[in-house]
């Protein structure tokens, strides 16, 4: 059964702005009751699509509609592991962009996850994009290459052009095949969840679909993972989309957070899904 996808226009802002992921964007309306279609460029052959939106634009994924029931009770959590293009020499510094436990956790608490990475993490942390991309438990999500904002401004983030959008969302699809990751899905997720038509245009023939999110955990910079906790079990009705990280050094307490967000949800009678079931 295929979900209509809601038309959201005021995303909730709860929290501090996530810098360079994270907090809601301009919300862009998006299509609604999309047919599937078979994905056009991804390595999981079996995950479903959006339908274009008008004119062709990459079409916009935030939630899936409620449906009746404790069955239809899903949420899914995302993770974004965030690394920008130009942190390789922080990375060299010993600042972790990865975040080795909170995977752990997940796999320890069976909690279905995608995660959205960027082309540079996967580079810089093969093995474990190899790891989570052969995980039947997760699937990788592309999250650009170089983590700079698709429209401006964003956080501060430096803008990419028009003209290199596409090529970096390719080039992220390609460094997740050089790790070895083979659940890679056909989603993207804009830096900083910040787009416009241009940015929507010029992804078009990635046949991508863009996935934001109706809940901000406010997992970015935090240090109280009751705070972040809260924050989530707060926001998330069913067929939400949770936006988390998984980069320690950014977000430190978000393996914390997800051991007492996840108990609470299955008690409330929540599914975790991936974003892939949660589109279908
Ligand atoms: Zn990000």
């Amino acid at each position: 059964m295929i979900r209509s996808v809601l038309r959201i226009t005021g995303l909730t802002a709860a929290g501090a702005a996530l810098v360079g992921c994270g907090a809601s964007g301009s919300p862009v309306s998006a299509p609604t009751s999309p047919p599937p279609r078979p994905a056009a460029s991804a390595t999981h052959e079996t995950a479903p699509t959006m339908a274009p939106g008008p004119g062709g634009h990459t079409p916009v994924f935030m939630r899936a509609a409620a449906a009746e029931g404790d069955a239809a009770k899903t949420v899914a959590l995302t993770f974004d592991a965030d690394m920008t293009a130009d942190q390789g020499p922080r990375a060299e510094r010993g600042e972790r962009f990865d975040n080795p436990a909170l995977i752990e956790t997940l796999r320890t608490l069976k909690v279905p996850s995608t995660v959205f990475m960027t082309g540079r993490w996967a580079e810089e942390y093969p093995a474990q994009a190899k790891a989570i991309g052969t995980d039947s438990l997760f699937e990788i999500a592309n999250h650009s290459y170089s983590h700079h904002a698709f429209s401006s401004p964003c956080y501060g983030l430096p803008e990419i052009g028009a003209k290199d959008m596409l090529t970096d969302v390719r080039r992220a699809f390609a460094a997740f095949e050089k790790a070895g990751a083979r659940n890679v899905v056909p989603y993207f997720r804009f830096p900083g969840g910040c787009y416009d038509d241009t940015a929507l245009r010029a992804l078009a023939p990635a046949g991508v679909t863009a996935v934001q999110w109706d809940v901000v955990s406010g997992d970015a910079f935090a240090s109280d993972a009751d705070a972040v906790a809260e924050q989530v079990l707060g926001g998330v009705r069913p067929g939400s989309l949770v936006v988390m990280h998984c980069t320690r050094s950014a977000a430190p307490v978000t393996q914390e957070a997800v051991r007492r967000i996840v108990p609470e949800l299955r008690r409330r009678g929540y599914r975790f899904v991936k974003v892939s079931e949660l589109m279908r």
